[in-house]
């Protein structure tokens, strides 16, 4: 089945900022919210007027973010090194440390159907000074963790992997899928680039994790998962569209590297792609999935 409407092409809504993350789709205002990291600020794109503002300056370094099912925007901060809420521009602390220490900095956020938060962890915002403030690893690993509303508890899930980063659920939440972005050019040759997968027990706990696909060129650095259960995932070069078990189905060239990407729009199947300096769309014959 094509993963493209046969006209789609891939245009550009906004430039500008220096790395685009963590893009989301605000169904009540029609527009796509994104983090420009490195000059520490958070832009919005209204589809309908085409007009480009800037949502919130010295943001602290926001990185991924979602919808939670009350519609409030859920998002990561590198500089709090949090899980935050956003409502109308009042920003509260969800969670921000683990056993008595801090988080690393967390990069990507989903919200399951139970209303539990899972997000990723890696170092990028204490180790890369222009994607946050210095700092130390305070439980020295990097772990996904989940954490639950109702109780305030906070649970490593994923401990395994390198450097965690994008992560999706299948459309029945039974796998859990996790981008390893250890891979660095110069830097760490032997590193990952690639998206495993953990069966999801219990709606609590992760299991058999295995490496589904290794992406390439770049890495897979934010991912979604659409309605039928394929994943539409970042590199250096394209969006590629992988099968549930990771078979390359299509690949979709883009100007830039790109970051991360959301569904939304009107009917809810236009990919926006979050890519460096600039915010790109392209409509799609699918939907997403979940958060
Ligand atoms: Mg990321």
């Amino acid at each position: 089945m094509a993963t493209l409407r046969a006209s789609a092409t891939v245009r550009r809504l906004a430039t500008g900022a220096i790395w685009s993350e963590g893009p989301v789709w605000l169904p009540e205002i029609g527009a796509v919210r994104w983090s420009d990291i490195p000059n520490d600020r958070i832009l919005q794109y209204e589809l309908e007027t085409g007009g480009l503002s800037v949502y919130s300056a010295a943001a602290e370094f926001t990185n991924g973010r979602t919808l939670d099912a009350s519609g409030a925007v859920i998002q990561c901060s590198h500089g709090r090194r949090a899980v935050e809420r956003d409502v109308d521009g009042v920003v509260t602390t969800i969670v921000d440390r683990w056993n008595g220490v801090r988080f690393n900095s967390p990069n990507d956020v989903v919200v399951a159907r139970d209303g539990a938060i899972w997000f990723t962890d890696p170092p990028y915002g204490i180790d890369l000074p222009r994607e946050g403030h210095p700092g130390e690893r305070e439980y020295g690993g990097c772990y996904v963790f989940r954490y639950e509303p109702a109780t305030g508890e906070v649970v490593p899930v994923i401990t395994d992997m390198e450097k965690p980063n994008g992560l999706a659920f299948s459309p029945d939440e039974s796998i859990l899928y996790v981008s390893d972005t250890s891979w660095a050019p110069g830097a760490n040759e032997s590193g990952n680039h690639h998206i495993q997968a953990y069966d999801v027990v219990g709606g609590a706990h992760c299991e058999r994790g295995r490496t589904i696909a290794v992406i390439e060129p770049g890495v897979p650095d934010g991912f979604r998962v659409d309605v039928e259960g394929r994943i539409w995932t970042s590199s250096a070069d394209s969006v590629q569209v992988l099968s549930a078990t990771g078979e390359l189905l299509d690949r979709i060239p883009v100007p830039e590297v790109v970051a991360n990407v959301c569904f939304g729009g009107p009917g809810g199947s236009t990919l926006f792609i979050a890519a460096s300096s600039s915010l790109y769309a392209v409509e799609t014959t699918t939907r997403g999935a979940g958060s």
